[in-house]
């Protein structure tokens, strides 16, 4: 990655260190924070016009220095675009379970750099859990954005709306898939990779790309996974323990991140 320096009050900053923001509006040339960005800005860090930070706006990083500076909006002029850290190219297809448990895994799947993230309606996903989901997946976005600013992510991952299991197989066209299940004895996620990796040729980016699905509490049904089996997906495990699914979501992306 390509660190960019810039001095500002004689302190050398790089693109690193320097606070990022993710600009709430932008037309190209100029962005602005809002809310409660806007007011943590003016009131707590007391920014002046002038001051630099790194600012994504459009999906695309920024240097970009301060304007104007109110409670309610804080304005940036763009400077040149930096060189952003690529997301992780995982999509997770993620039963929907205890809505505590599932937060905490989306907030730390947007840490390791997942892509996007589809909740799914799991046969064993419990049933008031599933009928509470559509309304509860505009707080997994709000989780997603703040763990990005916080993580420092140049992009939001996707959440989509929650799925039924045949909706969301249709939704993934990674060209590689991948079924965390505990049933699986032989293969893991890890050769699973390594064999992913070797492949090189056109289109090798885009190749890259892999869907991974983890399962409710209960875990999936022998017919889920053969539904999954008949959509293309390979069976992996992450060794002879169970985990809980939050668990599993976090161990399968930390080796996706050193093997991808
Ligand atoms: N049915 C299980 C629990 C499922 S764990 C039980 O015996 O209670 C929840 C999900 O985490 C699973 O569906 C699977 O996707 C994932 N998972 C847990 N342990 C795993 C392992 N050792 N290997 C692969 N996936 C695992």
């Amino acid at each position: 990655m390509r660190v960019f320096t810039h001095t500002h009050n004689g302190v050398i900053l790089n693109s690193m260190t320097r606070r990022r923001w993710i600009a709430d509006q932008s037309n190209g040339t100029t962005a602005s924070l809002t809310g409660d960005q806007a007011a943590h800005l003016a009131r707590v860090l007391r920014a002046q016009p002038g001051q630099i930070f790194d600012v994504v706006a459009n999906g695309f990083l920024h240097r970009a220095e301060i304007s104007t500076v109110s409670d309610r909006e804080v304005v940036f002029t763009l400077h040149e675009e930096l060189e952003a850290d690529a997301a992780l190219p995982v999509h997770l297809l993620l039963a929907v379970f205890k809505f505590d448990h599932l937060e905490w895994g989306i907030e730390k799947a947007t840490e390791l750099g997942a892509a996007r993230i589809t909740p799914v309606l799991a046969r064993r996903t419990e049933k008031h859990l599933a009928q509470a989901a559509a309304k509860r997946v505009e707080r997994w976005r709000r989780i997603a954005l703040e763990s990005s600013k916080q993580s420092r992510r140049t992009d939001v991952p996707d959440i989509d709306d929650p799925q039924t299991l045949k909706a969301a197989l249709s939704l993934a066209d990674a060209p590689h898939k991948l079924l965390l299940a505990e049933t699986e004895q032989q293969n893991t996620l890890t050769a699973a990779l390594t064999a992913h990796n070797h492949f090189d040729g056109p289109g090798a980016e885009h190749n890259r790309a892999l869907a991974l699905a983890i399962g409710p509490e209960g875990g999936w049904t022998p017919e889920e996974m053969q539904l999954f089996t008949a959509s293309g997906w390979q069976h992996v495990t992450l060794g002879p323990r169970i985990l809980r699914a939050e668990t599993a979501t976090i161990a399968a992306l930390a080796i996706c991140s050193a093997l991808l």
